[in-house]
């Protein structure tokens, strides 16, 4: 049962899963297309944001640091429904032009051009303060008769007499599904699934476009990226704030790029962007997975810091603040087409950055891809 003012209801208009962008995004956007049902999101994690992570210290509560997404990045200014979105946020100061200085590093450890990437060729935003804000702005937004569950990630779907429904007697007309765990096969090996929920939830052939998008979704790659946090005592003057290994170096190293984060106090939060080498990872084999990228990085970053003579003496001092592995860090082919986002034989839709279109790929799709939902279900 959840409340909505003072009534308590165990049915409910619209469940989303995930409150990342674009669960938090199609939410906002329904709302500003004037829809006036309940809205229930689902997520995982402790708060609004997915991988627009914001990790913060219980020992310090001005330390923050944006240890996913650095920066909204787009193709192009946002236009139509997305600019709806968006400028109301660009407009109250929970986001701003990302000014931040980006450089590059070659194999040899010289500063250079940074790369040809689509995460730096259009415009760039921040989160104020935080990356986080804006999730949590776009929660707002979406209104009193939005309600979100947290810390709870859904294993399993049932499809009853044309409702959705989850533990506890909750049960939806519609449902929205923003990560792709519950329709991906890859759930199975990472999390010790027996089945895709999705696909046990409506069998075969009751609903063909869930058909397809299950079959496209099944195509699907990934990339996995094992980000280390450090915490640093110094923060000297003229630092970037993107450095970006160029494609030899990052093959080098195994790293994209590190990403800066002043403190107050003259401290520096540090997030390396580490690469996937492919080890198979199960439940068993994480725990050893994070031991060994946590030393690997640190080795790399010794060379990698050479360029700020000061960060790189104080690296010995630094303080680990873990390793968090991100599952589907980065889609990397066969979007999903925007065709079949909407399944309405049986009230699911799709929406995230691994939708084509636009952006694909980075925060840019994952809004994206939420107002075009918003314009399909409404
Ligand atoms: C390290 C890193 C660096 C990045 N850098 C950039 C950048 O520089 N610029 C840029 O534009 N983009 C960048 N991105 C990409 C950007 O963060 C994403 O495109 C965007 O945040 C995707 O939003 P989303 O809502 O589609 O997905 P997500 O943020 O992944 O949200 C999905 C949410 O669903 C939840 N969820 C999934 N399944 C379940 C379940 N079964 N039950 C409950 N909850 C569930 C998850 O916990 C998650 O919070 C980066 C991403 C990473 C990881």
């Amino acid at each position: 049962m959840i409340f909505f003012g003072d009534s308590q209801q165990s049915d409910v208009d619209l469940a989303v899963i995930g409150a990342g962008l674009a669960g938090t995004g199609f939410a906002a956007s329904v709302r500003q297309r004037g829809f006036e049902g309940t809205i229930l999101l689902f997520e995982a994690g402790r708060g609004p944001g997915g991988r627009v992570a914001t990790r913060r210290r219980r020992d310090d509560l001005q330390w923050r640091l944006d240890h996913g997404a650095p920066c909204f990045s787009f193709s192009q200014a946002p236009q139509g429904p997305l600019a709806d979105l968006w400028n109301p946020l660009l407009e109250q100061g929970i986001v701003q032009p990302d000014c931040g200085l980006v450089v590059g590093l070659n194999e040899t450890g010289c500063l250079v051009d940074p790369p040809d990437h689509p995460l730096l060729q259009g415009p760039r935003f921040r989160g104020v303060p935080t990356m986080a804000s804006v999730p949590e702005a776009l929660l707002k937004l979406a209104g009193a008769n939005t309600r979100g569950v947290f810390g709870e990630r859904i294993s399993s779907l049932r499809r009853e007499n044309g409702w959705w429904c989850f533990s506890g007697h909750l049960r939806a007309r519609s449902l929205v599904v923003t990560g792709n765990l519950l329709a991906h096969p890859r759930s199975l090996a990472m999390l010790g699934w027996h089945d895709v929920p999705l696909r046990s939830a409506v069998p075969l052939n009751l609903d063909l476009a869930l058909d397809a998008a299950l079959e496209r979704i099944r195509e699907m790659h990934a990339s996995v990226r094992w980000n280390l946090m450090l915490d640093f005592p110094c923060f000297p003057e003229e630092l970037p704030r993107q450095i970006w290994l160029t494609s030899n170096a990052q093959e080098k190293f195994g790293i994209e790029r590190i990403v800066l984060h002043r403190q107050q106090g003259r401290r520096l939060g540090l997030v390396v962007h580490g690469l996937d080498d492919g080890s198979p990872i199960t439940p068993a084999s994480q725990p050893r997975l994070l031991l060994e990228q946590e030393s690997r990085q640190r080795k790399a970053l010794a060379e990698l810091l050479l360029p700020w003579p000061e960060l790189a003496q104080a690296l010995p001092v630094a303080r680990s603040l873990g390793v968090m592995r991100w599952g589907a860090s980065q889609p990397l082919d066969a979007p999903l087409p925007p065709s079949l986002q909407w399944c309405q034989p049986s009230a699911v839709g799709f929406c995230g950055d691994w939708i084509a279109g636009p952006g694909f790929g980075m925060a840019e799709g994952a809004l994206q891809s939420a107002v075009d939902l918003a314009a399909q279900w409404i």
